[in-house]
């Protein structure tokens, strides 16, 4: 039995058009002669940046009109943001994560912790641990997995550590202990088509960050398939690869850039080019790839990911959005070794905005046309570098851009701190409104 019908409610007879008036929808309440509306069913899927904002701000945007519902595989919100201190000893996961029911409930969003497993754009219904749900809207914002296919010797049973999981985070400072005890070369970096380049920068700045409070001096190497410092899988910012330079230069951190990996196999990374970096202590970072239920259900592209308007409405199914990670964005450069694009915080939360928006003009009968392209989202990012750090604005997340400001300093450092705070107290009370 379809979830909508176990709540009462008449699952669709057909599909919903995909600016169908609410008003279509009204029914008769029997001999009170009041007509109330039913209301519009709207599903998310996925629980964290996208989905959170998707659901919150749907339900603030129709209230009583909308019977939303987030169906997400993990039962806690998580700040990936921060699982680069994990290691560090500097956050627990307790401090990152917490459980996301209780911010959903609150708003009178009904959330159900369960994977899904199918979604059938055509019957509009998805499959999922938990039962079969039906939709009137779909907004998919599953987000990433780790493609620790990429090479041999990368993920949880392989031979260097990926941070880009909580799990992973955690073993990382496990093995960060272990190392302090027996130290010797590190090298951090990023696979080739890995996309999340901060997270290796923000890493290798607070690597040498601590070996420095330590007292400890072993060689350290960044590599990365990026064509210079600074690229950051956004093309660089003004000024940026100058910038990183010097920090690289400062902290006396071989960079190696323009490389591809080959395999890692214990105490060493082996590169495309024959060369190898030596390690006791290695964390990279591997490209990402669509939920396997978006690969499954043939709605992404071969990565998993899916293509979307500048409404964030996939090209098929009007009524099914996909914001944040899971919809697809194209690289506009060529490089040797691929280079992803980062899909951070800020345009997730943007894209799924710009969904809900028009998911609430679509119950309301009008036409979708809140539009925002992925490559016009403002990049707003701030660079850890342990007790310094980048804060990075430009008017565009990809080039050409008009403006654009690189502004280092241990000021930077606080403001990401202040910024993780504010986040996760926005985020728990789901203050959907607030930027
Ligand atoms: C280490 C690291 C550091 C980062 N640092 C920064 C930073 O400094 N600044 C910044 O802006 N961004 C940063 N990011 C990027 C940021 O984390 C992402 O932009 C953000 O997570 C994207 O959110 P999302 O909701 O699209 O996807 P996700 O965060 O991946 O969330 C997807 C959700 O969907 C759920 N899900 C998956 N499959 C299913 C399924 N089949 N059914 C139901 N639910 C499912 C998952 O459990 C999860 O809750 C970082 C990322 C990492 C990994």
């Amino acid at each position: 039995m379809l979830a909508a019908e176990e709540a009462g409610r008449a699952a669709p007879a057909e599909p919903a058009g995909p600016w169908q008036p609410l008003a279509n929808r009204v029914r008769s309440m029997g001999t009170s002669g009041v007509r109330a509306m039913t209301a519009a069913k709207v599903l998310v899927l996925g629980g964290n940046f996208a989905g959170l904002t998707a659901a919150l701000n749907v339900k603030r945007l129709l209230g009583e009109d909308a019977d939303v519902t987030v169906v997400s595989k993990s039962g806690q919100f998580q700040f990936n943001p921060s699982f680069i201190w994990i290691p560090f000893a500097k956050r627990a996961a307790s401090e990152v994560a917490f459980p996301v029911a209780r911010t959903f409930e609150s708003h009178g969003v009904r959330f159900v912790h369960g994977e899904a497993t199918r979604i059938d754009a055509a019957t509009q219904r998805v499959e999922t641990m938990e039962g079969t749900f039906g939709y009137d809207f779909l907004v998919i914002a599953t987000g990433y997995v780790n493609d620790y296919g990429v090479i041999p010797g990368l993920g949880p049973d392989g031979n260097a550590y990926s941070i880009t999981s909580l799990d992973g985070a955690v073993a990382a400072a496990v093995g960060w202990a272990a190392f302090l005890n027996d130290p010797g070369p590190v090298v951090v970096g990023a696979t080739q088509g890995a996309a999340c380049f901060g997270a290796a920068y923000e890493f290798v700045f607070n690597v040498t960050y601590h070996l420095r409070k330590h007292r400890i001096r072993v060689p350290v190497t960044y590599v990365s398939p990026e064509p210079f410092p600074g690229h950051f899988g956004i093309g660089g910012m003004p000024g940026g690869q100058s910038m990183l330079g010097m920090f690289f230069r400062n902290q006396h951190i071989n960079p190696v850039f323009g490389a591809g990996m080959r395999e890692i196999v214990p105490g060493e990374i082996r590169l495309s080019d024959g060369s190898t970096l030596p390690f006791r202590y290695a964390m990279v970072v591997p490209p990402f790839s669509g939920a396997e239920v978006v690969r499954t259900s043939g709605l992404g592209n071969p990565k998993g990911f899916i293509d979307v308007l500048d409404t964030y409405q996939t090209l098929e199914y009007p009524n099914v959005y996909a914001v944040g990670i899971a919809a697809a964005v194209s690289a506009p450069w060529v490089t040797s070794n691929a280079v992803g694009v980062p899909k951070t915080g800020f345009p997730a939360e943007t894209m799924a905005r710009v969904a809900a928006a028009n998911i609430a003009s679509q119950v309301r009968g009008e036409m979708p046309a809140k539009e925002e392209n992925f490559g016009d989202i403002p990049a707003v990012c701030i660079m850890d570098a342990g007790n310094n750090g980048v804060m990075m604005l430009a008017d565009r997340m990809l080039p050409p851009r008009k403006r654009a400001l690189m502004i280092p300093g241990p000021q930077s450092h606080l403001a990401k701190v202040a910024f993780e705070k504010y986040f996760l107290w926005k985020t728990r009370h789901g203050y959907a409104a607030l930027p």
